[in-house]
């Protein structure tokens, strides 16, 4: 027996033998699947199209970040590799210059990433190239660089000459203690403890106006540490924005110490050392015309790291004592601060003492016979 109409699967036979596909099992599968489908269409386009924008809005600096966090933070084990990223950032610091980018753009863009790895390539690469770097400079500051003795600032500042030395020391086993930033109340402990151990030390004195100021720093050279300029504003952006601005504050700190003590500094501890992120267009400048007056430079080879703000006993001596370890000339100029706030500092000054003692080293100020420990160069 035939019957008029029949369930299938896929829908109801109507009699005259055409599947109802409206309202069907069918009809209902297919509904979910475009629905399923579509929303897949969808959401994979917004990707896609987000995506792009962000990948067009952020692609110079994605690629300079990722190319420079990769050499440093995963420390690929190839050397190859390694190489490979730096050449790229390499390469990325040259297009943007070829891109009309200034100098000044550039290192912007770079310090904008508080990347150490970037900081720290561009560090290198500063030391590593310093005929590209030069070539990047302004054309009369590169011509104020290759110039005699006689240069467009001789005319400032002319009390600002010193005698140079005429050859450098180098004594073996030896420590330089060295405090910037200086002088406040932390420099009477520091000045105490150096007492209790017959040391002498380096200070090198950024400083104010006050009597108070003056009596301290008063205090050093009567006790026969050997003083230095730093910087009297401390002010990098300031004191970097020019050889002009840097010879002022230069010229101010050396005033401020000399009406102070009487004593006439001939060494100078560039503040952030003598190659930082603030003074990296003019750093040769800076170094040919501190040295044209007379003076000596000192950067350090061993850091305490005191001056950042979570430094601790713990840190301070490990960074000291692991650094001494490190150096493989046995000497070493340490960076220490006796600014106010640097309370740690003193609590670990002494320990560093005692245990620098134990290990046979022997203490001494620095003079500017002393051969600099430069950044520009190793031993
Ligand atoms: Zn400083």
């Amino acid at each position: 027996m035939i019957q008029n109409t029949a369930e299938t699967e896929y829908g109801t036979k109507a009699e005259n033998g055409k599947i109802m596909y409206f309202g069907s099992v069918k009809f209902f599968k297919h509904l979910i699947y475009t629905v399923v489908i579509g929303w897949f269409v969808i959401a994979t386009g917004l990707a896609v199209f987000f995506g792009v924008k962000y990948s067009l809005e952020h692609k110079e600096n994605e690629a300079l970040i990722a190319s420079a966090n990769v050499s440093s933070e995963e420390k690929p084990s190839d050397g190859e590799e390694a190489e490979h990223e730096k050449s790229s950032l390499e390469q990325h610091y040259l297009r943007m210059s070829a891109q009309g980018y200034t100098p000044e753009d550039i290192l912007d863009f770079l310090e904008e990433n508080e990347s150490e790895a970037v900081s720290g390539f561009v560090d290198g690469y500063i030391s590593a190239n310093p005929d590209k770097i030069e070539a990047l400079l302004p054309k009369d500051a590169a011509e104020t660089e290759a110039g005699t003795n006689a240069n467009e600032y001789t005319g400032l500042y002319p009390e600002l000459y010193v005698t140079p030395p005429t050859e450098y020391t180098i004594k073996e086993k030896t420590i330089y203690l060295t405090f910037d930033d200086g002088p406040s109340e932390n420099t009477v402990d520091i000045l105490n403890i150096l007492d209790k151990y017959g040391i002498k030390a380096t200070f090198f004195m950024s400083g104010g106006d006050d009597e108070r100021t003056a009596e301290l720093i008063r205090m050093v050279a009567e006790k026969g540490h050997k003083i230095g300029i730093h910087s009297k504003s401390h002010e990098y952006n300031e004191v970097y924005s020019s050889v002009e601005a840097f010879l002022e504050d230069m010229s101010n700190t050396y005033n401020c110490i000399y009406s102070a003590s009487g004593v006439e500094p001939d060494i100078i501890r560039f503040p952030g050392g003598s190659i930082n992120n603030y003074n990296r267009l003019i750093y040769n400048q800076l170094i040919a015309e501190v040295t044209r007056r007379g003076f000596v430079y000192y950067d350090w080879n061993v850091s305490g790291q005191d001056a950042s703000n979570n430094a601790t006993w713990t840190s301070i001596y490990r960074n000291i004592l692991n650094g001494i370890e490190s150096n493989d000339t046995q000497r070493a100029i340490i960076l220490l601060h006796d600014g106010e706030g640097r309370e740690t500092t003193v609590t670990t000054v002494e320990d560093i003492i005692i245990a620098l003692i134990d290990k046979g080293y022997t203490f001494e100020a620095l003079d500017n016979t002393v051969r600099p420990i430069n950044f520009s160069y190793t031993e």
